[in-house]
């Protein structure tokens, strides 16, 4: 099975892959990507209605109130430091860049709680950079269909996948590996049993 192929059975297995994380702006998403590590986007969804009510836009959660913002996205792991990030990263971009999230890797990668995944997803989801952002289910995934070797680092699963796919195909592809790890290639009890993969499946990989 060649990459052609794998990418055009996740395609037919997912065909609205899609990022699931609710937002309506570059701010928003950010705001979204910061709250996500560790936690279900469902998780995140469900704090970020009241949030963005309430802090509707940077410059309002950099003046946010620690102990209200906690309150308000207790539920989701993390949430001490996840609150602290928020406002830090929300009175830097407030008060070096007019309130904007800019589409430049190292600023966003600058910014407290916000690392090399979340600036990829940041700027291919709102600014259509072709990236591919490694988190935890695309590394998994990317082990067992044979794009990295068993205790790759992130950054070597990420360029490995780039090389191997066409760059129009990098935005499709991230989310296509997210949703196979979410909704079949699991952690712990992968559905081998229907799986299309299990010809070119690495699992011992992870072990
Ligand atoms: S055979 Fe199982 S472990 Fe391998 S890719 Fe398919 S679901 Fe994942």
């Amino acid at each position: 099975m060649n990459d052609d192929q794998i990418f055009n059975k996740l395609q037919e297995m997912f065909p609205n892959a899609q990022c699931e994380l609710n937002y309506k702006d570059p701010y928003q998403l950010t705001v979204a990507v910061m709250l996500s590590a560790q936690t279900t986007d469902i998780a995140v969804n469900k704090v970020t209605i009241n949030l963005f009510d309430q802090y509707p836009n940077v410059f309002a959660l950099a003046s946010a109130d620690i102990d209200n913002l906690k309150s308000i996205i207790k539920t989701i792991g993390l949430y001490h430091n996840k609150a602290k990030n928020l406002i830090a990263m929300a009175k830097i971009v407030a008060s070096k860049f007019d309130g904007k999230i800019i589409n430049d890797q190292e600023v966003l990668m600058s910014l407290p709680g916000i690392g090399r995944k979340s600036a990829n997803v940041i700027r291919s989801e709102c600014f259509n950079e072709a990236t591919i952002a490694v988190d935890t289910h695309v590394y998994r995934v990317a082990l067992r269909l044979g794009y990295a070797e068993k205790n790759a680092s992130l950054i070597t699963v990420e360029r490995n996948l780039m090389e191997r796919f066409d760059k129009g195909k990098w935005h499709s592809l991230h989310h296509l590996l997210i949703f196979f790890g979410r909704y079949h290639c699991h952690a712990k009890k992968p559905k081998c049993e229907s799986c299309p993969f299990t010809s070119i499946c690495k699992k011992d990989a992870l072990d």
